[in-house]
C-alpha cells in the first residue's frame, strides 16, 4: 500500500528540489507551473524516488534556513516525535522546545553555519512527546547535513535517525545484568573458577584467590589455582587427575570430591569439590565451572568429635566396670559406680575402708582371698579373687574380680586395684543348666530302666500270648471231639426215640453243641490265622466261592436265595487259601443269616476282579442290613445285633483281623432293610 503524505507544503518542498512534480495517485494537492517539463520527466522515476523517500526505514527530514524550518519529513519521523499534526513550517523550537536544554539545536546551529556534518550514535534525546513536561528517553543513531543551493550557500540541514532505543535499552539490561552477576560471582562465599576446554583458568572469583592464596593466570594456569593437590588420605597426585580435570576429561559432574590442596603460603586445607562441564549441543566439552568448600575446620570439628565420642565410650565403659581400688596407706577404698550398684550402695557412698570391702565377703570364702592376696602381695603378682559376696538383705552375689597392685615412682606398694564382675546370673544359670541336665540325665536313665523293663515285659507278653494262643488252639481243638461224639449221639437218639419231647429236647441240644462247634471253629480260625505263617498259593476264586457257597447252601436260611458268583481273574490271584476261605465263608454266612425268610427276591452277589497287584471283590445281599450307626462298631469282638439269630458276634472280628493278615482292607456299606455289602481288597502274593 502506498503511503502519503498529508501536507502540501510538504509536497511542494519535495518538487522542487526534485524539480518534478509527483505522480497523481499520491494524494497530494497539485498545480503545475512547468507542465511540459513533467511531462518530459521520466514517471517511473520520479515515483520510485518518492516512494524511496517516504518508506526508507531511517526517519529523514529536511530543516530550511537557519532557523531550522521543518520543510519535509517523512512519516517515520513523524511517529518517532509521536506528531500527528502538521509540523512541517514549524521550528524545531516550536515543535520540541524541549530539545534547547540537551543542546539540540547547538548542533544544528554549528552544522549550518560550518557545513561541517554532525553524526552520533545512540545519541539520548528527551522528548516531551504530550507536551505535559513527562520527558522520554529516546536513543538515535543521527546525522545533520547541511545542504548548499546552487550558489554554494548552506540553505538547509538534510538529518536522518534511526531509533536504537530498544536495542540500547536492552544492551543496558543486558550489561546490566553482567554486572550484577560479576558482583554476585566474585562475592560468593565459596571458591568457583572457571575453566576452558583445556583446562585453562578463564575466570575466578575472590574467594577463590583467597584459598589458594594467589591470583593464577588467566588463559594460562590449569585446572587449580593451588601449588599443589593431595588426594584425601594426602598422598600427592598430578594436577590433571584433580576433580576439576576429571569433570574437563570425562564430561562428567563430580559431586563433593574430598581432596587436599596446598596454597603458596604452604598451608594445607581440606575442600570438596564440585565440579561441572559444560557440554554444547553438539556434545562437546567447552569448558567447565569448579566450587570448592573449604572443609578443613569441619574435618577438624569432625576429628575432635570422633575422639570425643571414643573418650566418652571410654569413660562410660570404665562408668560401667566395677572399678575398685584398694589404697594400703589410708585403708580407704574408692569404688566406681557399678561397684556401688553390684553392691547396692548408693553411688554417692563411694568411699569405703578395706574392713567394709571385707566385710562383704562371704564368710565361707574369706579365709581363701585372704590368702590369695596375701600370695599375691608376696609375689607382687596380679591374681584373680573368686569369691561370693553377702550383701546386706542377704543376697548372695558372685563375683570375679581381676586384681593389680600399683607402685609410686620409687617403686613403694600404694594400693591394689581391680575390677569386679557380678557373675551371679550367669553363674546361676550355669548352676541351673547342670540341675536340668542332672534331672535329664535321670530321666534318660529313668527311660531306659523303663524301656528295659517293657521290653523283658513284652517278651514276656509274646510268651504269654503264643502259649495262650497254643492253649486256646489246643482246648479248643480238644473240645471238637467230644463235640462230635455228642453229635454222634444225638443222632442215635433221634434214630431210636419216638417221643416227642424227647426229639425236641435232642434238637435244642443238636443246635446249641451245633453253636458251640461253630464257636469253636471261630477260635480255631482265630488262633490260627496269628499263630501260622501265611501259606501262599494259587487261588481259583471263581470256583473257591461257588464251593463255599455250595457247602453253605445246606443252611436252613437259604433257601430261595439267589446266588450270583462273577469273580473275573484277569490275573492269577495269589494268597493264603485257608484265610481267604474264612473271609468268603463268614461273609457269605452272614449274609444267608441275616436275610427276612419270607422276603421275595432275595439275592446275594459275589462280583470281584483280579489284577497283578490286588484282587477286589465285594459281596452283597438284600437283607436286613445294618444302621450306618453301627457300623464303626460292627468289626468288634463279641459286637452283635440279631439276637434272635444264632451267632457269637466273632465272625466280622476274625474277618476283619484275616484281612489284615493277608495284607488287606475292608469296608462296609449298609442300610438297615436295604441290605449289605461288604468291600474287600487283598494283596496279591504274586512274585
Ligand atoms: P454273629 O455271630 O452274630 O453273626 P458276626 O461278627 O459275624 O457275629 O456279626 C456281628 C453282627 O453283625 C451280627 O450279629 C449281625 O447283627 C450283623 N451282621 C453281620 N453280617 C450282616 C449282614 N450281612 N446283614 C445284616 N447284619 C449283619
Amino acid at each position: 500500500m502506498k503511503k502519503s503524505i498529508s501536507s502540501t507544503k510538504t509536497t511542494n518542498a519535495i518538487e522542487k528540489r526534485l524539480d518534478c512534480p509527483l505522480n497523481s495517485n499520491y494524494s497530494i494537492t497539485y498545480e503545475t507551473p512547468k507542465k511540459k517539463k513533467i511531462e518530459k520527466a521520466p514517471k517511473i522515476e520520479k515515483e520510485w524516488f518518492y516512494d524511496l523517500f517516504l518508506q526508507a526505514p531511517s526517519c529523514i527530514g529536511i530543516l530550511k534556513g537557519p532557523n531550522h524550518v521543518y520543510e519535509l519529513v517523512n512519516d517515520l519521523y513523524l511517529q518517532l516525535i509521536e506528531k500527528k499534526k502538521d509540523i512541517i513550517g514549524k521550528t524545531v523550537k516550536e515543535v520540541s522546545p524541549e530539545l534547547e536544554a540537551q543542546g539540540i539545536f547547538d548542533f544544528l546551529d554549528t552544522v549550518y553555519k560550518t557545513g561541517k556534518t554532525f553524526s552520533a550514535n545512540e545519541m539520548l534525546i528527551k522528548f516531551d512527546f504530550h507536551g505535559n513536561g513527562k520527558l522520554v528517553d529516546i536513543y538515535l543513531n543521527i546525522i545533520y547535513h547541511a545542504h548548499r543551493d546552487k550558489e554554494g550557500n548552506i540553505d538547509s540541514i538534510f538529518f536522518f535517525a534511526n531509533d536504537v532505543t530498544e536495542q540500547v535499552v536492552s544492551r543496558k539490561k543486558i550489561e546490566e545484568s553482567e554486572n550484577r552477576y560479576e558482583e554476585l560471582f566474585q562475592n560468593l562465599p565459596l571458591a568457583t573458577y572457571f575453566c576452558d576446554a583445556e583446562g585453562h583458568i578463564i575466570k575466578y572469583n575472590i574467594a577463590a584467590k583467597a584459598l589458594w592464596g594467589i591470583e593464577p593466570e588467566i588463559g594460562k594456569d590449569k585446572w587449580s589455582g593451588s601449588s599443589t593437590i593431595y588426594d584425601k588420605e594426602d598422598n600427592q597426585i598430578p594436577f590433571n587427575t584433580c576433580p576439576m580435570a576429571v569433570a574437563l576429561k570425562e564430561g562428567k559432574v563430580i559431586a563433593g570430591e574430598e581432596i587436599i590442596i596446598e596454597r603458596h603460603n604452604g598451608e594445607k586445607r581440606n575442600v570438596a569439590s564440585y565440579p561441572i562441564p559444560f557440554i554444547d549441543v553438539g556434545g562437546q566439552i567447552t569448558g567447565a565451572v569448579n566450587v570448592l568448600t573449604d572443609i578443613t575446620e569441619n574435618k577438624v570439628a569432625l576429628q575432635a568429635l570422633k575422639e570425643s565420642e571414643s573418650k566418652l565410650k571410654e569413660a562410660q565403659a570404665i562408668a560401667h566396670l566395677g572399678n575398685w581400688e584398694l589404697n594400703f596407706e589410708t585403708g580407704i577404698a574408692l569404688w566406681s559406680d557399678e561397684t556401688c550398684r553390684i553392691y547396692r550402695l548408693s553411688p554417692e557412698d563411694n568411699k569405703h575402708f578395706f574392713s567394709d570391702w571385707i566385710s562383704f565377703i562371704h564368710p565361707d570364702d574369706l579365709d581363701n582371698v585372704i590368702a590369695i592376696v596375701n600370695e599375691s602381695q608376696r609375689t607382687l603378682s596380679n591374681c584373680v579373687l573368686k569369691n561370693r559376696i553377702l550383701l546386706k538383705d542377704g543376697t548372695i552375689k558372685h563375683i570375679h574380680s581381676e586384681c593389680r597392685f600399683k607402685f609410686d615412682q620409687n617403686g613403694k606398694l600404694i594400693s591394689l586395684f581391680g575390677i569386679a564382675h557380678d557373675v551371679t546370673e550367669i553363674k546361676l544359670a550355669r548352676l541351673q543348666l547342670e540341675q536340668q541336665n542332672k534331672v535329664l540325665a535321670f530321666q534318660n536313665e529313668e527311660k531306659e530302666n523303663r524301656t528295659i523293663e517293657l521290653s523283658i515285659a513284652n517278651k514276656e507278653l509274646i510268651k504269654r500270648n503264643t502259649e495262650l494262643d497254643r492253649f486256646v488252639y489246643s482246648v479248643s481243638h480238644d473240645l471238637r471231639s467230644p463235640l462230635t461224639s455228642i453229635l454222634g449221639l444225638i443222632s442215635f437218639i433221634e434214630e431210636e426215640s419216638q417221643e416227642a419231647d424227647t426229639l425236641e429236647h435232642i434238637l435244642m441240644i443238636r443246635n446249641s453243641i451245633n453253636r458251640l462247634d461253630e464257636f469253636i471253629k471261630n477260635i480255631l480260625s482265630y488262633s490260627r490265622n496269628n499263630r501260622t505263617e501265611l501259606e501262599i498259593e494259587k487261588i481259583s476264586l471263581q470256583n473257591t466261592a461257588i464251593d463255599i457257597v455250595d457247602s453253605l447252601q445246606s443252611m436252613e436260611e437259604a433257601k430261595g436265595i439267589h446266588f450270583e458268583i462273577d469273580i473275573k481273574e484277569k490275573d492269577p490271584f495269589y494268597s493264603d487259601k485257608l484265610r481267604f476261605n474264612t473271609i468268603l465263608e463268614n461273609l457269605i454266612s452272614n449274609a444267608i443269616k441275616y436275610h427276612e425268610e419270607d422276603e421275595s427276591d432275595r439275592y446275594i452277589k459275589i462280583t470281584g476282579q483280579s489284577d497283578p497287584e490286588k484282587l477286589q471283590f465285594s459281596i452283597a445281599d438284600n437283607g436286613i442290613g445294618i444302621a450306618p450307626i453301627h457300623h464303626s462298631k460292627i468289626f468288634d469282638m463279641f459286637f452283635r445285633l440279631s439276637s434272635n439269630k444264632d451267632g457269637s458276634g466273632i465272625g466280622l472280628y476274625i474277618v476283619k483281623d484275616t484281612v489284615e493278615r493277608l495284607q488287606g482292607t475292608i469296608q462296609i456299606h449298609s442300610e438297615e432293610g436295604v441290605g449289605t455289602t461288604f468291600s474287600i481288597t487283598l494283596k496279591n502274593f504274586k512274585k
